[in-house]
């Protein structure tokens, strides 16, 4: 943690709630974004801390998370103020050199996995073929040029906490395949952790941007040809221009009113789940194009139906075939729910 970061923690510190210093790189309070909890005056779930060399701000009850140049902007614009030119002076005084200075003309591009907290996991497709981890991939027939966007995480909580501190506390730790979800230029925003057993949650969500979407794949789509959008990550892998919903909740506002008619949704197939049923009749309801299952076809969702042997090719062609919208999805998808 840098000194001047420090200095300003402590600066900050009695305006913050219950504020203690847990070690030198590590503090607690409060959390001064959502007030933590109203009926619980003790609780402190605001955590700062540092992180290769930089400081964030992490809550565990709003989920807020930020820079500590945010969160002191948004606690004490003042202080920020003052931080801001002591920061500024400080990174002059060490490069006075005018040939150094940086070309301010230029942002500076975000580095996928640099600062993410991926960088400590290995990549699936660079693991021994004889892993248990690669095996399961193997096993479910993910394809192998997807292999490169899975990651492997041998003690998930773990890892976890060493970047969201306490997130879990726990007896025993597990390994999980790790689904990153990234933005547009390749910042990991979020990430879902899928255990190889099916024992406990067999899926974990978490968002480190809360104010982004849920969703895998946007750093990979063309909105503006068609787009598919599968209910889970795993089943995206098959189709090509894919991005897949991570959360039960069909928020789609982030979609770009002009694409819209560009994307497909694709649902499992299982027309005896009420849910499911319910969220396609919406979809249809707002007017996108839906992929409505023939009755011939009845594997559960895409990555049984390549496990049963139809080829990817093959199921996304099904799928451009079966498209439909308004009145025409409505009928079929009569036909096809068996409740
Ligand atoms: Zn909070």
């Amino acid at each position: 943690m840098i000194i001047v970061d420090r200095k300003y923690i402590s600066l900050l510190s009695n305006r913050l709630e219950r504020f203690t210093r847990k070690s030198d790189r590590l503090f607690n309070c409060r959390c001064p974004l959502c007030g933590d909890s109203k009926h619980n005056k003790i609780k402190t779930r605001g955590y700062l801390y540092e992180r290769k060399g930089t400081t964030l701000y992490y809550c565990h009850n709003c989920g807020a998370s930020m820079s500590f140049n945010k969160f002191l902007k948004t606690v004490d614009p003042l202080l920020y103020k003052e931080y801001t030119q002591e920061t500024f002076l400080a990174k002059h005084d060490s490069n006075h050199n005018v040939d150094k200075q940086p070309d301010i003309t230029k942002f500076s591009r975000p580095q996928f996995l640099k600062d993410s907290p991926l960088k400590e996991l290995k990549k699936i497709s660079q693991i021994d073929w004889r892993h248990p981890a690669k095996a399961y991939v193997d096993k479910r027939m993910l394809p192998p040029a997807s292999h490169h966007k899975l990651f492997y995480a041998p003690k998930f909580k773990t890892w976890v906490n060493s970047f969201i501190p306490e997130k879990f506390k726990f007896d025993k730790d597990e390994p999980r395949l790790i689904i990153p979800f990234l933005d547009e230029e390749k910042n990991c925003f979020g990430f879902q952790g899928r255990a190889f057993l099916d024992v406990g949650p067999r899926y974990i969500t978490i968002m480190l941007d809360d104010t982004k979407p849920k969703v895998f794949g946007l750093d990979a789509v063309d909105m503006t040809k068609r787009f598919y959008i599968t209910e889970g990550p795993i089943d995206s892998l098959f189709l090509p221009n894919v991005i897949a919903m991570a959360g039960a909740d069909l928020n789609i506002s982030w979609i770009d009113k002009d694409y819209r008619k560009n994307a497909v949704f694709v649902y499992d197939n299982e027309p005896r789940n009420k849910d499911i049923i319910r969220r396609m009749e919406k979809v249809i309801e707002l007017g996108y194009n839906i992929c409505i299952w023939p009755a011939s076809m009845i594997q559960k969702d895409i990555n049984d139906m390549v496990l049963a042997g139809h080829s990817a090719a093959d199921v996304h062609r099904l799928i451009d075939k079966h498209a439909c919208e308004g009145l025409e999805a409505k009928l079929a998808l009569m036909m096809w729910r068996k409740i």
